[in-house]
């Protein structure tokens, strides 16, 4: 399952690094969606958000938070999103679990569209509760 991710762990291929420790990489999305448009990943190879433990969920997320801000300081951005995509369905294109960190600024063009009032939430609730094998 060896991605290209892995390969710019491992050197192989040239990226933009910003950020580096034992456990965790980050670097310029080769595709930039805003100015400083990062991606923060585990160095265990690991496919998704789903399948990673909550240790490297965790470190991921603590460095996308300081990625964030640098960013934001640097870049003088207002706010940022924060994305994983989970399967090819939502977008995911490289198999090993990495987190979107997209500056944000007045005026960049970066349209998410959630399409509002397309369920009603009452029924999704019960439909959630009365799963049987609901974990929660
Ligand atoms: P996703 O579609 O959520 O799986 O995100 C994968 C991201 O990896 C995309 O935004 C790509 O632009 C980015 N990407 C793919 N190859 C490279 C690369 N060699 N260096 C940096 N970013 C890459």
């Amino acid at each position: 399952m060896s991605t290209v991710f892995k390969k710019i762990i491992d050197r192989e291929i040239p990226a933009y690094i910003l950020y580096e420790d034992d456990d965790v990489l980050a670097f310029l999305d080769i595709s930039q969606a805003t100015k400083g448009h990062a991606l923060v990943i585990p160095k265990e190879e690991t496919v998704s958000f789903l399948t990673a433990s909550d240790a490297i969920i965790s470190k991921v997320n603590v460095v996308a938070r300081k990625v964030a801000l640098e960013l934001m300081d640097v870049f003088k951005a207002q706010g940022f999103n924060i994305l994983s995509n989970v399967n090819e369905v939502a977008g995911q294109s490289v198999f090993h679990y990495h987190v979107h960190v997209i500056p944000r600024y007045t005026k960049d063009e970066l349209v998410f569209e959630p399409k509002p009032n397309a369920y009603d939430a009452k029924e999704v609730h019960e439909q959630f509760k009365n799963h049987e094998k609901n974990g929660l």
